[in-house]
This record gives structure tokens, C-alpha cells and sequence, in this order.
């Protein structure tokens, strides 16, 4: 990912997804749950807008490692 394990932010309309890389346990909670959004093929590899907040929301919270981490805006 992006240098350093700082937490960087991806905002989105509804939602805004962090993401500490040096927490990451590489699980793949993430871009197995919701491929649409988490894809670290792409850059930005976290696009919140790409699925309904909720689905976001809901595939954050499996992260088992506490790396990702949402809030809602707007
Ligand atoms: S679910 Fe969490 S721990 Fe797993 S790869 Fe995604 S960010 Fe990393």
C-alpha cells in the first residue's frame, strides 16, 4: 500500500472508509466481501461509491483486525 503504516482516509458521498496498513492481517474480509469496492489491483484501491453505504458499512465491520474503519458523512 501507500509508505508507512499511517491511516489514510477514502471518502465517499454517504461513507468514509480508513484504512491503517500496518494493522492489516491481509485476511481478504475485504476485497472478498465487496470486490467492487476493495481491489487492490486499482488505485485508489478503497472506492466507496462504488457499492450502497450499508454494504460498505457492513463489510468494514468484518475486518478482523481493526485495519479498516468507516464513517458516515454527509
Ligand atoms: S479485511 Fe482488514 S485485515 Fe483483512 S485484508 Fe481487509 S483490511 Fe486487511
Amino acid at each position: 500500500m501507500s509508505g508507512g503504516s499511517g491511516k489514510k482516509t477514502y471518502e465517499g458521498q454517504s461513507i468514509a472508509v480508513t484504512f491503517e496498513a500496518g494493522r492489516c492481517q491481509h485476511a481478504a474480509e475485504c476485497v472478498r466481501g465487496l470486490p467492487e469496492v476493495f481491489d487492490i489491483e486499482r488505485r485508489p484501491w478503497i472506492q466507496p461509491d462504488n457499492a450502497a453505504a450499508d454494504r460498505t458499512a457492513e463489510v468494514v465491520r468484518r475486518c478482523p483486525s481493526g485495519a479498516l474503519r468507516y464513517h458516515r458523512v454527509g
